[in-house]
């Protein structure tokens, strides 16, 4: 890969949420971060995104590392657990507590206010940016707020091996949900920097979002990673796969008798690499510069 060089100390991480078994979307997205990140020397993260506790589901973060090792990904170290990395979160907000305002919008109302005329879907509408003390005071008596980030309409350019350069502006991203508790952005922003990763291969679905947690590492005085967003998974309708598609799970295969090295096979095939007996194997053929540009279509 451009940049790197051999022994590299850098890291590659796959970060999935406890939400569920993972599919076979999935498990290619953590087939192609290990490929990656063994390919260039670097250590290989597993992190466990657990802080949106009213999904996360019990014994599904043992079960999807049972999945990721009958693949035979290996990782280095311990699993990074979210729920309990509170204190580095809380550290991160305090720096940025100057560059935060409370937000007292329901997603409804941000819903609303993004499609208006003037507004974009996707894009925080800015309805409290610009709220005064007194106005905010009389909004938290009704409800408590999240924290946003004063992006203040920046540009930030990022660097994926598949997209190349992207730039895109800044949105006023949340960094502390109302609950009190970190937001996505920040706890992956501050946790790939801890944990020295400079390299995220996810799915490009989340694309856009790196964008916002590129500016939100500089910001913090972390180098943004390389970015890697590879092609999701869908399914004959060309929607992104879920479990309810059928037999997607190893679980579910195994029971059709398809085994995890027979997974591997469809994983490697479905990057135009031959079946093999170990993901190792895959290593000496694996070149990110070749991968398929569209979805793989499990149907
Ligand atoms: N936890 C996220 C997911 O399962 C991935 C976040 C990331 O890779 O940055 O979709």
């Amino acid at each position: 890969m451009p940049g790197t060089s051999p022994g590299s100390t850098g890291a590659g991480r796959y970060a999935p949420s406890p939400t569920g078994e993972l599919h076979l979307g999935n498990l290619r997205t953590a087939v192609l971060a290990w490929l990656f990140a063994r390919s260039t020397d670097r250590r290989y993260l597993l992190r466990i995104e657990d802080l949106d506790a009213t999904r996360v589901r019990l014994g599904q973060a043992e079960q999807q590392q049972a999945d990721l090792a009958a693949l035979g990904l290996d990782f280095d170290g311990e699993p990074v657990v979210q729920s309990r990395r509170g204190a580095a979160y809380t550290e991160a907000l305090a720096t940025l507590a100057n560059q935060t305002y409370p937000c007292f919008c329901t997603r409804r109302e941000i819903a609303e206010a993004a499609s208006a005329p003037n507004g974009t879907i996707g894009r925080y509408p800015g309805t409290c940016r610009e709220l005064t003390p007194a106005e905010q005071a009389v909004r938290a008596r009704q409800r408590s707020p999240a924290l946003r980030l004063r992006a203040d309409g920046a540009h930030q350019t990022i660097r994926d091996v598949r997209y190349g350069k992207v730039t895109g502006q800044v949105d006023d991203i949340v960094v502390q949900r109302n609950d009190g508790v970190a937001a996505y952005n920040l706890a992956v922003v501050v946790d790939d920097a801890a944990s020295g990763i400079d390299q995220v291969v996810r799915g490009d679905d989340l694309l856009p979002a790196a964008i916002n947690q590129a500016y939100l590492a500089t910001v913090l005085g972390a180098s943004p990673p390389l970015y890697g967003h590879v092609s999701l998974a869908v399914n004959g309708a060309g929607v992104r796969l879920a479990k309810r598609d059928g037999a997607v799970t190893l679980a579910d295969l195994a029971l059709r008798g398809v085994s995890a090295i027979d997974v591997l096979g469809l994983i490697a095939d479905s990057l135009g690499l031959p079946a093999v007996d170990h993901v190792a194997e895959l290593l000496p053929q694996f070149d990110p510069q070749r991968l398929p540009d569209h979805p793989w279509v499990i149907t």
